[in-house]
């Protein structure tokens, strides 16, 4: 015993020494000097096995293979929703989905949870996000906690991606302006995701293989980005996490792209972690996207109160871990949408399980691409993945609303559908698995509805067959008739589709429309007050209920819906425009005047507001003001013909008649016939000009 305690005193002294000479004791938690610069890049849509330090020998990712040199590469990180919105908003606050409540990409926003960028924030640091694709805009409540939150692209209605270097130019300036302070910076790349278009010269390198084209275009962008900050001279002390949010499927499984599986090809996921005087090493333990949050916060020297993650800065600094972590995933895509049954899964290293009606169970090392399911013959392993998978929450996920309108739009040129389907115990035996082809057919028909409506048709028809119940493809078959002008028939598909549970804003939106054109306004604002109800937020539902009772002279409920339309999105100028065209119509003037200013200072080359301001001028007897306003009304739209009629008259009172008489003969030739009478005054006037 006394040799023993001998023993134990001199390594104590040997620790103690070796402390001094600057060695880190392993068993001490590390200790982290803050970085000035946090810089997280999440890639979306990138596969794990496009990177060469994960295997590749494609040559697709030189810069991320040689940044993987100098950082600790994860190998078993798991993301914990395959779909961009809950991924990132798990990476941002370290929460799994039930925690932060976004389950999929549209009709759900971050609950009040606390953001990694709230905590870096308090702490001092200058946070800025720089996203990349639609998903991820600002009014998915990502943009919490950050000082300056760029998703600007998005400002022109149709935009839905920006290349990666145009992120990356925008957050290296924007860390070049803040270097007096601790930065954190986070650039989304959206690149990888579908539709699959590089530019050149990476169109033409991989026109075989345009994903592949992709990631070697975002790699060569994040290869500039480092030169940047080598350049400012900020790299060496800077921490970069680098992870992808999912990968893609390609196939796989029967999935074109992501969402749907739990398999590898897209919860397997690269995470790459720099931190700044810490070598190089590999960690084989499972960790997850939950992890980066508490991870972040802890090296910055702060913390984040109740996260699902662990912080990972202990392998970062020593290695190790616990190899039989079961690592999370999920996917509600399918039952928030179709009813089906939610698939929940743990991934260890070496094993997967998956919670659905048909479990599944793969033996990762020897069958990695996940063919043989193991669940029969290993059935207690099975079990016991089974219970470390979180409590379930219960019944359906709490929606909020679902995108109608232009933002249904965009994501669905993105490849993701909206809408949801209330779930039945019929529904919810659905296994996703066992509805492969009935969810191609449908992805298919997307993929052609704008450039092939006959082919799109045929295509949920073939859904339908498959699946008789299926809401959402009754719903596309209304789409496809409401563009056609059959609008008896769309409104039966409409109606079949929320007769099978389904709904989705445009559903009621397009009946609005359908019952408008057919003279029965009474079920249009029936239509309409559906949406606005289910979804209080719609601005352009409340929009469209506002035109609707315009047009029927209903002032105070059209005055009421715009206003309702403005508190839900009040960087939309269309509804400023409409509340001042009320306000016109009601005898006032000046709150008329001031609303139309207000749409302009959000889209200052709005033609129709300048052209209103202009005309409110000249009748107030101010030509020189309106002149202004109609020559900005025709900036933006050169052949607006009310516009050139309205300056032609401002420029006769201010008496510069050659500017009149041109203007007068520009609006005769383009005036369409419905102003056959304003151009024959024109015309007489040109005449009386010519006279002077
Ligand atoms: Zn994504």
């Amino acid at each position: 015993m006394i040799v023993h305690r001998a023993v134990l005193a001199a390594l104590t002294i040997v620790a103690a020494v070796s402390g001094a000479c600057g060695r880190r004791d392993p068993v001490a938690p590390p200790a982290f000097a803050p970085p000035r610069l946090i810089v997280l890049i999440t890639i979306d849509t990138l596969r794990a096995d496009r990177l060469g330090a994960y295997g590749s020998r494609a040559g697709l990712t030189p810069n991320l293979d040689r940044f993987a040199e100098t950082a600790v590469r994860f190998t078993s990180a798991v993301t914990q929703v395959p779909l961009t919105l809950p991924a990132h908003a798990t990476i941002l606050t370290g929460l799994y989905p039930q925690h932060h409540g976004i389950r999929t990409n549209d009709g759900f926003t971050l609950a009040s949870v606390p953001t990694l960028a709230e905590a870096l924030h308090a702490h001092g640091y200058a946070t800025g996000g720089f996203v990349g694709g639609f998903p991820l805009r600002a009014s998915s409540g990502l943009s919490r906690g950050f000082d300056r939150y760029d998703d600007d692209f998005l400002k022109r209605s149709t935009a839905v991606e920006r290349r990666a270097d145009d992120v990356v130019a925008a957050a290296a300036g924007w860390i070049g302006d803040h270097a007096s302070q601790p930065v954190f910076a986070w650039l989304h790349l959206f690149d990888p995701h579908s539709p699959y278009t590089p530019p050149e010269p990476f169109a033409t390198t991989y026109a075989k293989a345009p994903y592949d084209g992709e990631v070697a275009y975002t790699d060569a962008a994040i290869g500039r980005l480092f030169d940047r900050l080598s350049g400012a001279g900020l790299a060496s002390a800077a921490a970069v996490f680098i992870v992808a949010d999912h990968g893609e499927s390609l196939g796989e499984h029967g999935e074109r792209t992501h969402g749907t599986f739990l398999y590898d090809a897209t919860v397997h996921v690269p995470m790459l972690v720099r931190v700044p005087s810490v070598p190089a090493r590999v960690v084989d333990a499972p960790v997850e996207a939950a992890d980066l949050a508490p991870t972040i916060a802890e090296l910055a020297g702060t913390t984040l109160r109740s996260v699902d993650g662990h912080s990972l800065l202990p392998l970062v600094a020593h290695g190790g871990g616990d190899p039989d972590r079961p690592a999370y995933a999920e996917s509600y895509y399918q039952n928030v949408l179709l009813g089906w049954s939610p698939l929940r899964a743990v991934r260890t290293r070496t094993w997967k399980f998956i919670e659905a009606p048909r479990p599944e169970l793969y033996d990762l090392q020897n069958d990695p691409a996940e063919r043989t399911n193991r669940v029969n013959d290993r059935g207690t392993l099975a079990a016991g993945l089974q219970r470390a998978l979180p409590p379930m929450d219960d019944g359906r996920p709490a929606t909020t609303a679902p995108a109608g309108g232009d933002a249904a739009e965009r994501l669905r040129g993105l490849g993701y559908v909206g809408g949801a389907t209330t779930p039945t115990a019929r529904s919810r035996a659905v296994d996703p698995k066992d509805r492969v082809e009935v969810w191609a057919a449908l992805e298919d028909g997307i993929d052609r509805i704008e450039r092939d409506p006959a082919a799109a048709r045929s295509f949920f028809a073939r859904a339908l067959e498959l699946d008789p119940s299926n809401g959402l493809a009754m719903k596309y078959l209304g789409d496809i008739s409401f563009r056609a002008g059959q609008l008896d028939r769309a409104r039966d598909e409409y109606r079949r589709a929320l007769a099978a549970g389904f709904t989705h804003p445009d559903v009621f939106v397009n009946l609005a429309s359908i019952a408008e054109r057919q003279g029965r306004s009474g079920e249009a604002r029936d239509a309409l007050s559906q949406v606005v109800k289910a979804a209080p937020g719609d601005a352009d539902a409340w929009n469209r209920l506002g035109l609707l009772e315009a047009r029927h002279n209903q002032v105070e409920a059209a005055r009421a819906a715009f206003t309702r339309a403005i508190a839900a999105a009040p960087d939309r100028a269309e509804p400023y425009y409409n509340l001042a065209i009320i306000e016109r119509r009601s005898g006032n003037e000046t709150a008329a005047a001031g609303h139309l200013r207000q749409a302009i200072e959000r889209n200052p080359s709005y033609p129709e507001a300048h052209y209103e301001l202009a005309t409110g001028y000249l009748a107030a007897g101010d030509p020189e003001r309106a002149l202004t306003d109609y020559r900005a009304a025709l900036a933006a739209r050169p052949a607006y013909a009310e516009a050139l009629f309205g300056a032609a008259r401002a420029e006769l009172d201010l008496h510069r008649t050659a500017d009149a008489r041109r203007d007068y003969e520009a609006f005769v030739r383009i005036a369409p016939p419905e102003y056959a009478r304003q151009a024959a005054a024109a015309r007489e006037m040109i005449k009386r000009l010519q006279n002077r």
